[in-house]
């Protein structure tokens, strides 16, 4: 009988990305886990749906009763959960939702594996964002959890807890630390996407010699440690499948400003800008003649909006994934630079085809 796993999170960028990857390179029955929506959006399911081995089922990390009916009949061999509140920027809006889901929902999945399925191996998603206010970098696992967000400290709790259940149960249960990931399938909220989506807008308008709107952003100076989420999903199913359960960080090793991302994904699409003004006045515009095409009132490409600053800014991660290097063998294989024309060249894709 083939191996079973549940993915939670399978609608979203890594969960489905992690089903294509099990599809793709096992024999394993995927049982993708999706909640309650009235309007479901499973676009970034199409591969993933053709396949005879990959399920829907429903469920939701604050409900515990589906979770352990879930675990119970399936009894998957895997569990990897990929489901969170997980966007930094809301957990300040939404705090207590953010701690059921990201911190209590994975206790639920852990105590559903205690009690129905002991033998299957668990995998939870943490993040950058415990390391918070660095006090080093590139910061390793013997970096202080520091958080500074809602949602970094339910991913501490998260991590605390998997420890405590790996321990105290004799569970094969993996907390890793990941550092930023993005793709063509990044929400859009997250600052890239956000971006990559802006570039392709401001593109189209250009080519149809139409007036546009800045893209606008909070903090441009912060810095992050980005790769693709598509390496990220390989890194976990090598964790996954060690002799010994053990945590790890997954990261680039590089890290590059919000700016230096605006200025690349713009590159990607034929258009050189330029930083002026000051603070919250600086602006990024178009530094080269595009023939008609520049309305001169719509060359500011992007302005800074205090709205997006946080009420407390992570300015600074770099991670350190020598550990996950030597020891799994693993190392992202794209880059910086082609992370961004991905996106880019997507967005721009799909910009052109909604036009058409
Ligand atoms: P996404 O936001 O793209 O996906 C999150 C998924 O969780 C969505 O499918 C969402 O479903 C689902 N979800 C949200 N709430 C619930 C709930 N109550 N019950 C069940 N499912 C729920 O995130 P990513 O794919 O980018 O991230 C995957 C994991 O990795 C998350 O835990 C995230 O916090 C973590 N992480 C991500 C990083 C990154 O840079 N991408 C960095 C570090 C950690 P719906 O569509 O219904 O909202
Ligand atoms: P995070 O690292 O998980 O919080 O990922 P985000 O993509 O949401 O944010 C990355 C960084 O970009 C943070 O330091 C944000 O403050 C910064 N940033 C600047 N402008 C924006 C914006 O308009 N939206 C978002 N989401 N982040 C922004």
């Amino acid at each position: 009988m083939a191996k079973k796993i549940i993915i939670t999170g399978v609608s979203g960028q890594d969960g489905s990305y992690m089903a294509d990857f099990i599809l793709n390179n096992t024999d394993l029955d995927v049982f993708g886990m999706v909640r309650r929506a009235s309007k479901p959006d499973y676009s970034n399911l199409k591969n993933a749906l053709k396949s005879s081995r990959f399920k829907l089922v429903t469920g939701d990390l604050s409900d515990s009763q589906s979770i352990e009916n879930l675990v119970r009949e399936i009894n998957p061999d895997y569990f990897i959960n990929l489901a969170a509140q997980s966007f930094v920027g809301a957990s300040w809006q939404i705090p207590e939702q953010t701690f059921d889901v990201t911190a209590v929902g994975v206790l639920r999945c852990l105590e559903a594996i205690r009690k129905f399925s002991p033998k299957c191996r668990f995998y939870s998603a943490g993040s950058s964002e415990e390391m918070g206010d660095v006090t080093y970098s590139p910061q390793d696992l013997n970096h202080p959890i520091r958080p500074r967000s809602p949602y970094g400290a339910a991913k501490a709790a998260a991590r605390h807890l998997t420890k405590v259940y790996k321990e105290s149960y004799n569970l094969y249960a993996v907390h890793s630390i990941l550092y930023n990931h993005e793709s063509e399938r990044r929400g859009e909220e997250f600052v890239t996407r956000k971006i990559s989506k802006g570039v392709a807008r401001i593109l189209t308008s250009i080519k149809r010699d139409r007036a546009f709107k800045p893209i606008e952003l909070g903090n441009v100076d912060a810095k992050r440690d980005w790769s693709h989420a598509k390496d990220f999903v390989r890194g976990i199913w090598i964790m996954m499948n060690q002799e010994k359960a053990k945590e790890y960080l997954l990261s680039s090793n590089e890290t590059h400003s919000i700016r230096e991302f605006v200025e690349k994904a713009f590159l990607c699409a034929g258009i050189s800008g330029l930083w002026h003004g000051e603070r919250e006045g600086e602006e990024f515009s178009i530094s080269q003649s595009y023939g008609n095409a520049v309305n001169p009132s719509s060359s500011v490409l992007v302005k800074i909006n205090p709205e997006f600053y946080r009420p407390a800014e992570v300015a600074l991660l770099h991670g350190d994934s020598s550990l996950a290097r030597k020891e799994l063998g693993w190392q992202p294989e794209i880059s910086f630079d082609k992370l961004v024309e991905l996106m880019v060249l997507s967005d721009i894709d799909e910009a052109q085809k909604s036009e058409e």
